[in-house]
């Protein structure tokens, strides 16, 4: 094993040594600016990812810039990479190490695990990078190449595998150079042995590796199949008067918790009776209603796939003359502050974070009638 692991070791160097890919976060020794970038990078492609830390860099360039900022502006310039728990726990994070560790960022693998929004992973990549601490990182790349080199056949998405793998990450982890060691780890499952085609051909490992010399590449590493999705079916009322619009901030414990949306009526499945819905959409959310709703367009059904769930929605517009500065109904929870029930057409997609499903309808449907002086659909 020791043999095996020196010359895995000497050639992922190697290879890093020529095809290291130049990125901001690299060889960064900030823990703020490490941790910022690993949280981006979770559940986000590099090519995406990119953008988004140079500008929460720019606007934070200090954990006290995020600790202070509102949290819905954090949320804001989150907008489009979705998963938005990542965005509150960095905030949480962010004020934790603020207020109460007086702004000086943990140092140990432990302490940095115990962060909102920080597992093993990323303690590992925030300890090795920034403090040059040995701990081996184990995520999706690092799954594949030990799974092929090894020819290990656990299915990677057990908690058997998990303590498989990670013991082994750590034996093969190079003491001296932690650091180097994850990031070279890192780069080469991202792009020597990706998923897909991986360049075998070219790879320093191929004289040790079991998956090519049994021809298993294509197999490993294995996976149990997934559960099936949850679907959810949501109706959207969206009730204007002019140019205002009745939004409502989502509660914690569901998805998308403090983004913003519209009167949500959760429903088993989408209906047939689009305009009989219509009316009781109405009656829903204005029970005791004496003024004037007027029907002005249904549109959708919109999809979002998440990662455990597939929301389906239809949006119903409405112009309404209720009087916009009283809550809905009780459907709304409480305590809302007055602005979380209305907002003006502009300030949606401006200043609100919204889910994905609710900026596509905005912009698709709401947005391109805006200019006109009648607000038709
Ligand atoms: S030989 Fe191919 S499968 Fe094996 S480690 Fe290298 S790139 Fe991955």
């Amino acid at each position: 094993m020791v043999e095996k692991a020196v010359f895995f070791r000497e050639g992922l160097f190697r290879w890093h040594a020529q095809h290291s890919r130049p990125l901001p976060w690299k060889g960064e020794r900030d823990p703020y600016r490490i941790w910022l970038s690993e949280i981006i990078l979770q559940q986000t492609r590099v090519e995406q990812g990119l953008a988004y830390y140079e500008r929460l860099v720019s606007v934070y360039p200090t954990v006290e810039h995020l600790a202070r900022a509102p949290l819905e502006e954090v949320l804001k310039h989150w907008q489009g990479l979705g998963y938005y728990s990542r965005a509150r726990n960095l905030h949480r994070a962010a004020q934790h190490i603020v207020f109460e560790r007086n702004g000086i960022f943990p140092k140990t693998f432990e302490e940095i695990r115990q962060l909102k929004g920080v597992g093993d992973y990323t303690a590992a990549a925030i300890a090795s990078f920034a403090f040059n601490l040995p701990y081996a990182v184990l995520d999706g790349n690092v799954y594949r190449v030990l799974s092929r080199f090894f020819g290990i056949e656990t299915p990677i998405n057990t908690s058997k595998a998990q303590k498989e793998f990670s013991a082994l990450a750590q034996q093969l982890l190079d003491p001296a150079r932690p650091g180097a060691y994850n990031q070279a780890i890192m780069d080469f499952g991202a792009s020597c042995c990706r998923p897909r085609q991986p360049t075998c051909n070219e790879c320093p490992l191929a004289a040790g590796c079991v998956a090519l010399q049994e021809n298993r590449v294509g197999e490993l590493p294995r996976k149990n199949p997934p559960l099936p999705k949850q679907r959810r079916f949501f109706l959207y009322a969206v009730f204007f008067q002019g140019d205002i619009v009745w939004v409502r901030q989502r509660p914690l414990g569901d998805i998308w918790a403090n983004l913003y949306e519209f009167a949500l009526w959760e429903v088993n499945e989408l209906p047939k009776e689009l305009d009989q819905l219509a009316v009781q959409l109405t009656k829903h959310f204005l029970p005791n209603a004496s003024h004037l709703v007027t029907l002005k367009g249904i549109h959708g059904p919109y999809r979002q796939i998440l990662s455990h769930q597939v929301i389906h929605a239809l949006f119903f517009t409405f112009e309404t003359t209720a009087d916009l500065t009283q809550p809905l109904s009780s459907h709304f929870l409480e305590p809302l502050t007055f602005s979380s029930y209305e907002a003006r057409i502009e300030e949606v997609e401006q200043k609100l974070p919204l889910p994905k499903i609710i900026a596509q309808f905005w912009r698709e449907k709401v947005i391109p009638f805006r200019k006109k002086e009648v607000f038709h659909f």
